[in-house]
């Protein structure tokens, strides 16, 4: 099964897939690549961070499932490697998601959302986006929820970071004997 988790800059997807992670034996992380720079506040691990060169080269070799320029960086999935029987998790944004539809591949789409545009901007300024991203996110923000409608993604709000997590693992696993 391949699981995408997608939504607006700052919502918390990456907290959520990694606790998702965690929380499910079976379900593998996909690490995407960035050439954005590692934020202060970020994990190593967050990203593969690369120059524009080194992704550049990794595109003409065709080791990416999609890749995307966003807010002028570059961001790409590795056609995943997952070990035998684990599912696939993709924390991707809806361009992305897009590209792996026209890949033909099927999977479930997850979209979650702050409870306000408020909390939105209050969550990326935490985590030290300047005042120019933080603005930037919102606007993108409004395109990526009309395109995950369009797509009939499954919107999840991420009021409580626990309850989310509890919601999304009961929609990809509602069956808990096969977890
Ligand atoms: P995204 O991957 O969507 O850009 P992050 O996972 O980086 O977002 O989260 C953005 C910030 O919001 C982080 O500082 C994170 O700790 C915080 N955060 C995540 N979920 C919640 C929540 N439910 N309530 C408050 N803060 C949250
Ligand atoms: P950030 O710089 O905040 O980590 O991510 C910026 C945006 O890029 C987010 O919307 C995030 O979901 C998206 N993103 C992260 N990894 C990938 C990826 O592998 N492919 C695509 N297309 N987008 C990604």
């Amino acid at each position: 099964m391949l699981i995408v988790v997608s939504g607006p800059g700052g919502v918390g997807k990456g907290t959520i897939a990694e606790l998702l992670v965690e929380r499910h034996e079976k379900l593998w992380l996909s690490k995407s690549w960035t050439t954005r720079p590692r934020r202060d506040t970020e994990n190593e691990e967050a990203y593969t961070f690369v120059t524009r060169e080194e992704f550049e080269q990794a595109i003409d070799e065709g080791i990416f499932l999609e890749w995307a320029e966003f807010q002028g960086n570059y961001y790409a999935t590795p056609w995943p490697d997952p070990p035998d029987n684990y599912d696939v998790l993709l924390e991707i944004d809806v361009q992305g998601a897009k590209s792996v539809t026209e890949h033909g591949l099927e999977f479930l789409m997850i979209f979650v959302d702050a409870p306000t545009v408020e909390d939105q901007a209050r969550r990326l300024r935490g985590r030290g986006d300047n005042e120019e991203e933080v603005l930037r996110r919102i606007r993108e923000g409004e395109r990526e929820r009309n395109d995950a409608r369009d797509m009939g993604a499954i919107f999840v709000i991420n009021d409580d970071l626990d309850r989310a997590v509890s919601e999304i693992s009961s929609i990809i696993y509602p069956n808990p004997s096969k977890e």
